[in-house]
Parts: C-alpha cells; sequence; structure tokens
C-alpha cells in the first residue's frame, strides 16, 4: 500500500506537531525566525538584508491583506485539484455532515471534497475547509464531524491566519506581491502547498482539538467519535504505510488520549 498520507496540514496535522513554522503569535514568530537565518546564514550582506525586510514585512503585513491572499490561494487550489462536483457521492456527503455550518460560530465557511487518496484536511484562514476523499474513505460520519470541528477551531482561534502570515512572508511572492498588486498562479500554488505542508505547534493542536471536543459536545453529536478519529489516525502513524511525516511528527497517540480525557470530564 503506497498512499501518501499527508494528514494534516491544518488539521491533521495535528497529528504531527510541530515542524510547524508558524506557532502562537503572528508576527513575532516570523520575526525570530528571520533573526535565526541572520544568526546562522552565511553572513552575506544580502542574506542579512533579506533577513531583515522580512522581519520589518512581518510585523506590517495586515490581516486585511493576509485574508486577501488567502482568497486567491484558495481559488487556485480549487482550480488545480479534482473538486467532487455536487452530485458526487462523497460531495453529498460532506454536504449532508456540513449543512448547518454555514455560519458556526460567527464564522462563514465553506466546504469541498477534493477526489484524493490522501488522507487529510485542511482549513484556510478565509473559512475554506477542503476535505479528502481518502480521510472520508477511513471516517465514518460522527468522526468526519470531529475533524470538521478541529479545522473550524483552527480557523477560529487564529491559527490559520497565523500560518498564513508565517507562509507568505517565507515566499518568494511576498516580496514581489507588494509592488506588483498580485500573486501569478505559480506563487499561488507554491504558496498553496505551503499552507498545506506547514505544521500547526502541538499547542495549536491541542486547543483545535479541545475545541473540536466542544463542537461535538454543542452540536450534540457522539462525543467518542473525536476520539475514535484520532485512534485511527494514530494507527496509521504507527504503520509503514504511514508518510514519513508520521514517524517525525508522533504525538496522535498522545492527543487521543487528551481527547479521551476530555470528552470524560465532568461537564462543568
Ligand atoms: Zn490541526
Amino acid at each position: 500500500m503506497n498512499r501518501h498520507i499527508a494528514v494534516c496540514s491544518s488539521l491533521f496535522a495535528a497529528l504531527l506537531l510541530s515542524a510547524c513554522l508558524s506557532t502562537e503569535g503572528d508576527g513575532a514568530a516570523a520575526l525570530s525566525g528571520a533573526a535565526g537565518a541572520t544568526q546562522f546564514g552565511d553572513g552575506s550582506n544580502e542574506a542579512r538584508l533579506s533577513a531583515a525586510t522580512d522581519a520589518v514585512r512581518a510585523v506590517t503585513v495586515s490581516d486585511e491583506e493576509l485574508q486577501a491572499v488567502t482568497l486567491q490561494v484558495v481559488a487556485e487550489m480549487d482550480n488545480t485539484n479534482q473538486v467532487a462536483p455536487d452530485a458526487n457521492k462523497y460531495a453529498k456527503r460532506l454536504n449532508k455532515l456540513t449543512r448547518n455550518l454555514g455560519n458556526e460560530d460567527g464564522l462563514e465557511l465553506n466546504f469541498k471534497v477534493y477526489i484524493t487518496d490522501e488522507i487529510n484536511a485542511f482549513a484556510t484562514a478565509d473559512g475554506s475547509i477542503r476535505v479528502y476523499s481518502g480521510l472520508m474513505d477511513l471516517l465514518n460520519d460522527n468522526e468526519l464531524r470531529s475533524v470538521i470541528g478541529h479545522e473550524i477551531g483552527h480557523v477560529k482561534l487564529g491559527h490559520s491566519l497565523a500560518k498564513t502570515r508565517t507562509a507568505y512572508l517565507a515566499s518568494a511572492a511576498a516580496k514581489v506581491a507588494v509592488s506588483e498588486g498580485g500573486l501569478g498562479a505559480e506563487a499561488l500554488a507554491e504558496l498553496g502547498e505551503k499552507l498545506i505542508n506547514a505544521q500547526f505547534s502541538q499547542a495549536q493542536e491541542s486547543a483545535s482539538d479541545a475545541y473540536g471536543v466542544e463542537f461535538m459536545r454543542r452540536h450534540k453529536y457522539k462525543l467518542p467519535a473525536a476520539e475514535s478519529a484520532m485512534r485511527k489516525l494514530a494507527k496509521l502513524e504507527g504503520s509503514s504505510s504511514g508518510s514519513k511525516l508520521f514517524s517525525s511528527h508522533p504525538g496522535a497517540q498522545e492527543r487521543a488520549d487528551e481527547i479521551h480525557a476530555l470528552i470524560t470530564a465532568k461537564k462543568k
């Protein structure tokens, strides 16, 4: 079995802690990253200048600019991935599961299925949530709901926007976008890759897991599904068919245990 398991990006990367460049903050992470680059770089003036420029941009790029970029990136990703048409069985299933979530928790959300064997799902800062058919094959309806709730958490808690800021600033695109007033398809695709592959921090994943459990509670969905979804992913994490992402970013088992504690805790 050779299918690619990329879990997480936004969401499930959850499983995969770390590599995430982005952390809680906004500009601060990118700023310290830039400083690090200067420290460990080749010491050339050019490298220093570039790092300094990134650092300045980190604190000046506005949320509005990031949201505008996000819309372009999502449009490009929808364009290049195989989006399930309305009549497709996956689209029908996701539509049924998300019908009541158009305005969830004050967010304007939209949902689409990407037809691919990859096991993944992600959310972007504008409220676009994309679920891969490979993940839908793995999970039952309530488990999928818990993943969706987790993704919504990343949007609601500002993680998606923070990650976009980091990815945007790290991309060559950002440096020309301002002066040229827009991004080309290639730059958007590159940024999309970064958004999908960059991981959230462990703290962000835990916070989104907790949000996901609250989401399940709020809608009166079956809480144990949140744990069983994570156990299924944990199983993949431990198998040889898991991608290198899994081996370098363990943690699904621990997260499943945390979720277990959350769902068995007494209601306040
Ligand atoms: Zn996540």
